[in-house]
This record gives C-alpha cells, structure tokens and sequence, in this order.
C-alpha cells in the first residue's frame, strides 16, 4: 500500500465553472483519486476555492453583499456542484481559511528570514473616489493607437495594443468611472526567484517522467527573454491575507495583503490541515502528508491542472517551498491539459457560451459527463466538445454496449431461471477466449491508469465493454436455452459475473453506475480483481439479484438540437 497525496488546481471563487474547466483539473484529478482508492492505497485528494483578489471583490460589491460573505455563498454553491458531479474530495477548502492566513504568513516570513524577499517601491493608480489603488486592468480609457473608448490599463481588447494605464486618454476607474486618478508611489514584497533559478531548474531536470506539456512549458518561463523574474507577492488591497509576520506587523506593509497567486497554492497544504480541523484529526495527521520530516518522504504527490496553470506549479510554489529551507513535500508528477473547446469556438463565460457545470447537472446525470469528458479529456493536444459527438458517444458507449448488455442478461436470466444466478453446465471455448481477452485488457487499463493516460485507459474501459457484449452476441444463450438450458445457465453465471466485474473497473469512470450495477447484483464485493477467471466466478450459484432500471437512457435528436441552441451563447 502507498500513500498519494493528490490536489486539483483550485477554482477561482467567482461564477460557476464550465465544463472545460472540470476536465481540465478536478475530474481527471477525481479519476485517479477513485482509481488509487480502489487499489487499496491511503489517497489524500484535497480541493478548495481561491477566494481573493479583485474580481472577488468586485463581484461582490456588484452583488451588493460584503466580500466574506459573497464567498461564503459562492464556495457552497462549488461545493454542491463538486458533490453533484461526485468529485470526492476529502477536503474541499477555502483559500480565505484561518490555516491558509497563517501558512502563508508562515512562508512569507522563512524567505524573508532567508533573504529570498525584497521591498521594491513602485508607482501605481490611485483612484481617490474609490480610495485604492487600481490594478492596471481596472482602469479603463481611449486607446491612443485606435481610438476604442473601453481599453484597458493593460491592454486594448479592440486592437490588441499592449499598454500602459498612463498610455490612456480619459483614464477612469473601471470601479466606480472616477476620472480623478493619480500617480502614487507603494512599496510592495517581491519574491527573489531569479535567486532560486538555478535550484528550480535543477529539480525540473531532475524530473525524467514529467508529460512535455508541462516541462516545456516550465522551460520557457525558465529560459524565454529575459528568463525568470522576481514577483510581487503583495497588493494593496483589503481582502485577503494580511502582510503581517505571525500576527506581529511587517513594518511598512500596514493595510496590504498577499497577492492571490501567492497564497492560493499554499492553499494545498492548508486545504490539508483543513482537513484534519474538520475530521477531530491531530496536526501530525495533516503533517505526515507534507512534512518530510514528519512521514511524508514515502509519500507521491500529484498534481492536476490546465496548462495555464504549469508556470505557478513548476516555478513559483515550488520556489516558495525551496526558499523557505524547510523540509515541506514538493510535487513528484504534474498532469497537465490542453483546452476544451466548444462547438467550433470557446467557451465563454461572459457570453454564456458553452455548458457550465450547474446546466450540465440540470439536463443530465454525471455518469454522462465524466464518461464524455474523461474519455475526450484534452491530454496531448486542444478538443472539442460537440454535441454530435456528445449523443453519439452516450448512445454507443453507454447505452447500446454497457447499458444494454447489463439490461439483456439480467431480464433473460429472469424470465427463464428467475432472480438468482442458475445453476449446472460449463461454458466452452468462447467463455474461454473472452477470458483470456479480459484478463490482457484489464492488466493494461491499470497500466493506463497508473500512468494517468486517461483517453488510453477510457478506449481500454469502452473494449473490455465491447468484448462481453460480443460474447453474448455471439454465445446466445437464448438461442442455447432451447437446446441445452444447462450450458445457457453457465453462460448466464458468466454473463451476471462480468456485470459485478464491469462495475468495479468503471468505479473511477461512473460512480454511480457502477454503484447502481452492484447494488443490482446484490453484491458489496467491491474488490479489485486478481486474475479474471477468478473474479467471474465471485457470483455462486443461488446468489440472488436483482434486474435494475435502465442504466443510460439514449440522447434523442430533438434533445441534442433543443441543447445545442441553448447553450450556444446570447450572442448566437
Ligand atoms: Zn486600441
């Protein structure tokens, strides 16, 4: 047994997250959490929302509800959703937590103890009317190069100017439309990764397994221009981790707190001790995942995420983590995605285009979307969701293969031997050669599994699906029945084995299906399988089942059209 320590990359707290988001962190996160839980492994799978910053406060302000408590709503309208889709968590946190406070003032005062943090005076936008200063893409005015009237202080959205907040004419604030904006100086923490440069790129080389997408990106930021650059990790604003040392003032820092890519990452490690607050657990039960010196040096952490997300993970956290000179638990294995895109474009948030997770649950259950998205998930390139694609994968996979097989051998066996598996007969070379087949296939979707090549594993899953079908197919044990009702019993023993089978190795894939298969087969047997001949004989003759509802009901044209015009975006 192994211990692994998995996190998905944290959601932002604000509006609901679409499906592109799922697939690319909390699913495939989810998948191998329920894969290594099946395997008998000690998982630690921890989640949470990443609760400050600007657009939390603006969002919330434009709610007309105090910042604490829009996020306090926001985070149990996630939470729902991650239970709706039965992402199972052992902890689904919150960055805003009392835990996260105190790690990161922890982190922030080891680097500078460690001479890994510098006061850098700056000047920025000061709006008086709102009393703060605005971050550059808060301040809004007319492009100089084309004359757009909404161009931000970073850049123009119309002809992709980059610029300066000072570049404007008619600089306001995107806050309240105050034109009165000053220039004013503040001095903010940096934190000095040129300093640890060499350090991550060693630990980076060190790494032999990583997937391309995630070293080659880490590379870049490494090696690109001017190569890696020290960071602000303060900004002056209200919400957030005050910049304090351990509840003792940071003497010029009154009034500011840690930027949010700071304290969002630590968040992991709080998420953790979270955990433990929440569980009557000790501390050394939330150390022993992190600490190396407390137990954590045999464990394997893992990390999920979208590729936006890989310079934060390969560089930043990490040199957070270096520059403190303790001996916290630093990532062994990245999994990283490409993008989902929609129906010929992207989603979009700000024009409702695209399926977001609370409309996904509100037409179908989850099992259809994990099934989908895992085994579409965006690994070695960008993919696309169409809801072509979509019908036609649910219809095949699901209903017409396992569906349909699940449904044919329990309503046969019913109506000739009764509601409990028959007994007599051998089954013949057929029966042999499926076994045979089953017991390659399920050796490599572990393979896949282990090795998080999902699309690799879901094709492997969908196979071993297809094979018992087949043999059904081409077995006919109603056609046998007639003949010899004694060897159509033993292919029917084998027919309701596989199905108790089928429902452990898609456990990972379609909890609920899986639990609603074994639920039928009466059976909470739910061990991994050792050979296969084996595991189908678990079933004995006499043991009693029952014949269960529909599995997956198949997507009919007119729904797919009605969703596909739905979801296409207010624009459309
Ligand atoms: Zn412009």
């Amino acid at each position: 047994m192994s211990r692994i320590l998995i996190t998905s990359a944290i959601p932002y707290i604000n509006g609901i997250k679409h499906l592109g988001n799922l697939v690319g962190s909390q699913l495939p996160a989810d998948l191998y959490a329920r894969y290594m839980r099946c395997r008998c492994h000690e998982v630690m799978f921890i989640c949470a929302t990443d609760e400050h910053g600007t657009p939390a406060e603006l969002a919330a302000a434009k709610a007309g509800k105090p910042v604490a408590d829009y996020c306090a709503e926001m985070w149990a309208v996630q939470a729902d959703l991650a239970k709706g889709f039965r992402l199972s968590f052992d902890h689904f946190g919150r960055s805003s937590s009392q835990r996260n406070h105190v790690l990161t003032q922890h982190f922030a005062a080891k680097l500078a103890e460690n001479g890994f943090i510098e006061e850098v005076t700056e000047s920025q936008v000061f709006s008086v009317a709102d009393n703060r200063f605005l971050p550059d893409r808060y301040i809004e005015g007319t492009c100089p190069n084309c004359g757009y009237d909404k161009a931000r202080g970073d850049q123009c959205e119309n002809c992709t100017k980059q610029l300066d907040p000072t570049d404007l004419i008619d600089a306001r604030s995107a806050v309240s439309g105050s034109t009165e904006l000053e220039v004013r100086e503040t001095k903010h923490l940096y934190l000095k990764q040129k300093s640890l440069k060499g350090e991550i790129e060693a630990w980076i080389d060190s790494q032999q397994d990583w997937p391309i997408l995630t070293t080659s990106i880490a590379r870049k930021w490494l090696h690109d221009g001017d190569g890696l650059q020290d960071r602000g990790i303060t900004r002056d604003l209200s919400w957030g981790v005050p910049v304090q040392f351990d509840g003792a003032p940071w003497q010029g820092m009154e009034g500011k707190v840690f930027y949010v890519w700071f304290d969002a990452p630590i968040e992991y490690i709080a998420g953790t001790a979270e955990w433990a607050d929440a569980n009557g657990k000790t501390e050394a039960d939330w150390e022993r995942w992190w600490r190396t010196d407390k137990g954590a040096d045999d464990v394997r952490y893992v990390q999920f995420m979208g590729k936006d997300n890989v310079p934060f993970h390969t560089l930043s956290f990490p040199a957070t983590i270096m520059g403190s000179r303790e001996p916290w638990k630093k990532v062994d294995y990245i999994k990283s995605f490409n993008y989902l895109n929609y129906d010929g474009g992207q989603f979009s948030t700000s024009q409702g285009r695209g399926v977001f997770m609370e409309q996904a649950l509100s037409i179908l259950p989850a099992d259809y979307w994990r099934w989908w998205l895992l085994s579409h998930a965006p690994e070695n390139a960008d993919s696309e969701f169409t809801w072509e694609n979509f019908q036609t994968s649910v219809n095949k996979d699901l209903a017409d293969v396992l569906g349909n097989f699940v449904s044919r051998i329990t309503k046969f066996c019913r109506s000739k031997y009764g509601e409990a598996l028959p007994e007599g007969g051998q089954t013949g070379e057929r029966a042999q050669a499926l076994i045979e087949e089953l017991e390659t296939r399920t050796r490599a979707y572990e393979t896949h599994m282990e090795a998080m090549e999902i699309r690799k594993a879901a094709t492997e899953l969908r196979t071993i699906w297809v094979a018992g079908n087949e043999y059904l197919q081409s077995a006919a044990p109603w056609s046998v029945f007639k003949e010899d009702p004694d060897r159509a019993a033993a292919m029917v023993r084998l027919g309701l084995n596989l199905v108790r089978l089928y429902a452990i190795l898609s456990e990972p894939f379609i909890p609920d299906a899986s639990a609603a298969m074994l639920k039928a087969m009466n059976c909470n047997d739910k061990r991994w399988p050792g050979p296969i001949a084996e595991a189908l004989t678990a079933l004995q003759p006499g043991h009693a089942f029952e014949t269960p509802e529909v599995l997956f009901a198949k997507i009919a044209d007119e729904d797919r059209e009605d969703w596909q015009k739905r979801f296409s975006g207010i624009r459309a």
